[in-house]
Formats: structure tokens, sequence, C-alpha cells
């Protein structure tokens, strides 16, 4: 692969070996949908779309808005969510830069590879995928959601009549109930839309952090990061935003993470973690930002 000059530069910088290979494994996806039908309801704070889009545009090493992004609060509203002081990454700028910049040559438009229909079924799916596989909620909803693609429709179906269709999934008792209790609260109190506030969405029942962050992402272009094991794992191992619970990861991730990769930096980091730096035996030889890691224990080819 022939380097970049900001490869070159970033190799200088810390005289690390050139480990890049060719390919990270990764699958390849096209544009996260975007439905940009649905404001919370009259009176509900709304976050909206800043209008960040990753692709496209000129690399930057401006920092992310952290500040802006960080002032949100937990669901409760109680404790405010603020990222720790000092340092976050092990890396370098021009090192998170470069990975970022490798990650977008490698999948220009990473995608969710939940199945969904509009924002409904996306946290629908979301919820469903909490110690799940996506490839197993895939299909126990392949059949569900031609049937059930509004809120209103998950009413009619009914609590055990949704248990029945979702119980390969772990917990789909909990599952169907929560399910069937965000659904009547998305008619009674949204008008039966998904809100694009973090707030809002953090309220429904079975509604937690990482499923706001994925919804807000995916479905309203939100330049949240949901931290899953995946991810998790891949920022504390590179350094990228080593950190001891999500929160803290994604906090750190938020203020690292440069301005015009924020959008997709979420799928980028899944996707390498789900697909290359997995948890067993990370495939290192073959990772395209073996360089730029700082995990001690990196493979070696065999
Ligand atoms: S641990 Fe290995 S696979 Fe994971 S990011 Fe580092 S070099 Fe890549």
């Amino acid at each position: 692969m022939k380097k970049t000059a900001t490869q070159k530069r970033v190799k200088a910088s810390q005289g690390a070996p050139d480990k890049a290979g060719d390919s990270s494994g990764n699958s390849s996806g096209t544009t996260p949908a975007r439905h940009r039908s649905r404001k919370a309801p009259p009176g509900k704070k709304t976050s909206g779309n800043k209008g960040s889009k990753a692709s496209g545009k000129q690399t930057s090493r401006k920092a992310a808005p952290a500040a802006n992004l960080l002032r949100n609060k937990r669901a409760g509203g109680k404790k405010k969510v603020t990222a720790r002081r000092g340092r976050c990454s092990r890396l370098s700028p021009a090192a998170i830069e470069e990975i970022f910049a490798r990650f977008r040559a490698d999948t220009p438009e990473p995608k969710s590879e939940l199945h969904y229909s509009n924002p409904y079924t996306l946290l629908v799916a979301v919820a469903l995928s909490a110690q799940a596989t996506d490839a197993g909620v895939n299909k126990a909803t392949r059949e569900l959601f031609k049937r059930v693609d509004t809120p209103e429709k998950m009413l009619e179906l009914g609590e055990d009549a949704l248990r029945e269709q979702i119980k390969t999934i772990g917990l789909f008792r909990n599952k169907a109930r929560n399910a069937i209790a965000m659904s009547r609260m998305l008619v009674e109190d949204y008008g039966g839309q998904v809100p694009d506030d973090r707030e809002a969405l953090e309220r429904l029942p079975g509604v937690g952090r990482k499923t706001a962050n994925v919804v807000l992402n995916v479905a309203f272009g939100e330049p949240t990061i949901a931290v899953d094991t995946h991810l998790f794992r891949v920022a504390n191992r590179t350094g990228l935003a080593p950190g001891k619970d999500p929160l803290g990861v994604e906090l750190c991730l938020l203020k690292v993470v440069p301005q015009d990769y924020l959008l997709h930096a979420h799928h980028w980091l899944i996707l390498h973690g789900r697909y290359t730096c997995v948890a067993r035996k990370p495939k290192c030889p073959v990772c395209i930002i073996s360089d730029l890691c700082k995990f001690k224990d990196k493979t070696k080819p065999t």
C-alpha cells in the first residue's frame, strides 16, 4: 500500500514499524439511512440534526466540539455528563486523524448491520439487540417487521404474539414487555413518531444511552457514538480512548475524534472490533491501523 504523506509523518513521529496490511476484513456499506421525518412533539426539547456529514469532506485536525456534545444529561437528568479532565487519548492528534482517514478510505459509508425500514423499526431492532447479535435480531425481525413497522401496529400485535416472534433472542420476555410499553408511550406522548431528542428517547422503556445514541446517529444523522463491547475493546486496545466504562470511553471519543469523522466513527470502530480487532485473537497482521495501535500483545503472522 502506498503511504500517504500523513502516514509517513505519523510513522516518523512515532518511530513505529509500518505493519499496515491491505485489508481490514470489514464489510463494505452504503450510506446510513437518515430519516428526517421526526421531531419531538410540541413542548419537547429537540436536539435536531446539526448537519454533520462525514463523507466527501476534507479532513480536519480540529477537535470535536466536545463541550457542546458533553452537555447532555444522563437519563433522569440529574447527573451532568462531562468528559474527564486531562488527556483522553494515548495517541497523537495526527495518529488519530490517520486512523480515521484509513477507516474512511477502507469503508467510505459504513452502515448499521441491523435490518430496519424506518426510525421505529430501527429503535425496536436496537433495543432487541442488547446482549444479542445483529444476525440473531435480524432473523427474528425479518417476519415481524413485514407486519409491524409502527408503534400502533405493535400495540395491535400485542405482547404475547411479540414474545412468540422474538423468542429466539435472549431476554425476550423483558424485551417484549418493553417494546409494547415503548410503543404505547410513542403513541400516547409522541404522536406515534420516534423523537429525535436524547432525553425523550431515554425516557422510553427499554431505551438507554447506547440505544439512544444509535438511533440519533443512524436515523437522525447526529454525530453520537454508541459504545458497545466491540467499540469499547478497540478504544482501549488502540489507546484511542482508554476508559474503564462505556460512558468514559464515549466522552473521550467525542473529545478526540476529529469533527469530520464523528458521524461515522461509531460504525467504523464497531466494524473494526467485530471483524478485525476481535476479542480472542485480533487480526493484527492484516489490521490497517496496526502501526498506529498501542496494543502491547499484537498477534503475529502465522
Ligand atoms: S490490537 Fe491488533 S487488530 Fe486491534 S487495532 Fe491493534 S493492531 Fe489492530
